[in-house]
């Protein structure tokens, strides 16, 4: 699939809404673009819409993006500042019963990551969770070997890797490591820790 035809992030929604590249087009109540505005410091990437994502149309939604908000907020970040933070996820539409999207699926969907980064240009990419991480980095390594480094898109931008919000609702006590990636975020941003 060749990255969609578009010239700024309204276009590319409006042709992710309309996109039925994959099986995940026929179950979903909403293609989930993503949140934010170009040239946004930082590009949060996640896995795929869950069921309240796919209801509502914004990316993290429900507990786990009040998680997300709520740490975001503590390294002061704020979702809908602009110039902060897009927020999108990895597939776009809900893959049915919250299943991980299937390779096809995240290749089908991955011009359209493609695209965003292109137009957003942030200065950081946060993936949250193996799915995003891996498709992003182009890696089949778990998260435990991804996150606690400084990881590169091919074009340089830093890669800061940790969990996704869902997997620590169910495991609160790794918080605290998820807590110490958004440090070295957040350091990144800063030019601490930059190349
Ligand atoms: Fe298109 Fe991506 Fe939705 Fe598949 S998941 S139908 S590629 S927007």
């Amino acid at each position: 699939m060749q990255p969609p035809p578009a010239d700024d992030l309204p276009t590319l929604a409006a042709a992710i809404q309309a996109c039925r590249a994959c099986g995940l087009c026929e179950g979903r109540k909403h293609a989930v673009a993503g949140i934010g505005t170009a040239a946004s410091q930082w590009m949060v990437v996640g896995e795929a819409p869950g069921e309240q994502e796919d209801l509502a149309g914004e990316p993290f939604v429900g507990a786990s993006g009040e998680l997300l908000d709520a740490m975001l907020a503590a390294a002061g970040r704020q979702r809908g500042e602009p110039g902060q933070m897009f927020i999108t996820n990895a597939v776009k539409c809900r893959p049915p019963g919250n299943r991980n999207p299937s390779s096809q699926e995240l290749a089908a969907c991955a011009p359209f990551l493609k695209a965003q980064l292109a137009m957003v240009k942030p200065k950081l990419v946060l993936a949250l969770g193996r799915v995003a991480a891996q498709s992003l980095l182009g890696s089949d390594a778990p998260i435990g070997k991804l996150r606690a480094q400084v990881q590169h898109l091919a074009d340089g931008t830093p890669v800061v890797v940790s969990y996704h919000p869902s997997y620590l609702l169910r495991q609160p006590l790794e918080k605290a490591r998820a807590w110490e990636d958004l440090c070295m975020a957040a350091a990144l941003s800063e030019g601490a820790l930059l190349r």
